[in-house]
């Protein structure tokens, strides 16, 4: 801890986020016609220059090099207000931590300052059509040349890349290698030629995700992330991040579905002494607490260089079971005014529609579950779908 003790600290940053942040509970505040981005980008400027963003990153790099100490005050305090960093996310729980482990010297010098000071967002290509929980299933081909490395192939669920000035991409560089060999990770700068982006317009009418495709895409050499055909090695390691930044923020990010939220709406409409809602607030109550305290847990242990491992998958599939479940309160809460009523349940009606999305981000329940029972109960592994064309119900794992 620095000089001034965790007390002051913990204040001082507490008076930065009071002038700076809105509280929980405020609701979501005007923003004077300023986008999400701009406001996420300059939200994250100022959290830098404060001294609160990569706190326990290499000073060398940007970060502030304190320690866990001072991490886990900030995110204590922090956990009672909204910080509008959803659409840097990517960059700031996911890329950051994977390019300070992986990256080399020139990449952390090149990437990680403009990243934590809001100047340049980040997404993540994973997914492909035929490439969604089965990763290493992905068809995007990169084929060495003397200046680099070509692009080709389609990544579909990009969040974020209509803002993204770079990505991180996972294509297939060596055929004959066995499925998790032949993978190599790469930096992608989205504006370079050959790059097309658009939007997939989802219920909402919002277009948070999109088509990305990529025709002749000329990368440089230096663009590898990690080792030629250890793209898996690396992917696991982003993956690794991504459940425990999901599994640990998935609460403060649902704001209007929060426990404390949905209690107040129930008493403003009377539905209190309706024995079906107070069992469900009760469970939502219980289920929020246990998700808060494992994730703080888990968060901590990151925070303090501790393999956290499978556990991220319990904290992410609790945390996307906990979303699902606060959606069925406030349906039960609402009823038809959710959707009809008063626009005053705009949020809660979006929070609704988003909570399935959840349990499937950062790969599906299914998935997390594959991966508890495997890495932390010991059961046998799983075989994959049979037939993916079947729908849901009628999936069998084969063995
Ligand atoms: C909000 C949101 C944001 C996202 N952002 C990104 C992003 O930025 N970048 C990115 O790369 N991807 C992103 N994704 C994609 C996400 O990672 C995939 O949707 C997810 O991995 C599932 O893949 P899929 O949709 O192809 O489903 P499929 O893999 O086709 O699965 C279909 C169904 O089969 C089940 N299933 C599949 N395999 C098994 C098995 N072995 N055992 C049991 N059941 C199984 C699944 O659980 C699911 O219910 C995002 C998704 C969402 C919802």
């Amino acid at each position: 801890m620095t000089g001034s003790g965790p007390d002051e600290y913990r204040a001082q940053a507490r008076q930065w986020l009071e002038t700076n942040a809105s509280p929980l509970g405020d609701g979501d505040a005007a923003h004077g016609g300023e986008s999400e981005i701009e406001r996420s980008k300059r939200f994250q400027h100022a959290l830098w220059s404060a001294g609160y963003a990569g706190i326990t990153w290499p000073k060398e790099y940007g970060g502030q090099g304190l320690t866990t100490e001072e991490l886990a005050a900030f995110n204590q305090v922090a956990g009672d207000f909204v910080l509008p960093s959803v659409p840097l996310s990517v960059g700031m729980g996911m890329v950051g931590p994977t390019m300070l482990e992986l990256g080399t010297r020139e990449q952390k010098s090149r990437y990680i300052l403009p990243l934590l000071r809001g100047d340049e967002v980040w997404c993540q290509m994973f997914s492909e059509p035929d490439a969604g929980s089965d990763v290493a299933g992905l068809r995007t081909r990169a084929v060495r040349t003397g200046a680099g490395w070509i692009l080709n192939g389609r990544k579909v669920w990009t969040s974020n890349a209509q803002w993204a000035d770079f990505g991180v991409i996972l294509a297939r560089t060596d055929a004959d290698a066995p499925k998790h060999r032949g993978i190599t990770m790469f930096i992608l700068d989205m504006r370079r030629a050959g790059v097309t982006i658009r939007p997939l317009v989802v219920a909402t009418g919002d277009a948070p995700f999109n088509e990305v495709v990529l025709d002749d895409v000329l990368v440089p050499h230096d663009a590898v992330l990690g080792r030629v055909n250890r793209g898996w090695d690396a992917a696991v390691a982003m993956l690794r991040h991504e459940r425990v930044s999901i599994g640990t923020r998935v609460q403060k990010r649902s704001n209007a579905l929060s426990f404390d939220n949905l209690a107040r709406i129930a008493r403003d409409r009377g539905a209190t002494s309706d024995a079906v809602v107070r069992r469900r607030l009760a469970e939502a109550y219980v289920r929020e607490s246990a998700v808060l305290a494992y994730g703080r847990v888990l968060q901590a242990e990151a925070n303090a260089g501790v393999e956290v491992g499978p556990r991220g998958s319990a904290a992410k599939l609790a945390g996307a079971e906990l979303r699902l479940w606060q959606a069925l309160t406030a349906q039960e809460i609402l009823g038809p005014d959710v959707a009809l009523g008063d626009r005053e349940f705009d949020a809660v009606a979006l929070g609704i529609v988003a909570a399935p999305g959840v349990a499937t981000a950062g790969g599906t329940n299914e998935i997390q579950r594959n991966i508890i029972a495997e890495r932390i109960l010991g059961l046998p592994k799983d075989g994959g779908i049979a037939d993916k064309n079947l729908p849901f119900n009628q999936i069998r794992t084969s063995r």
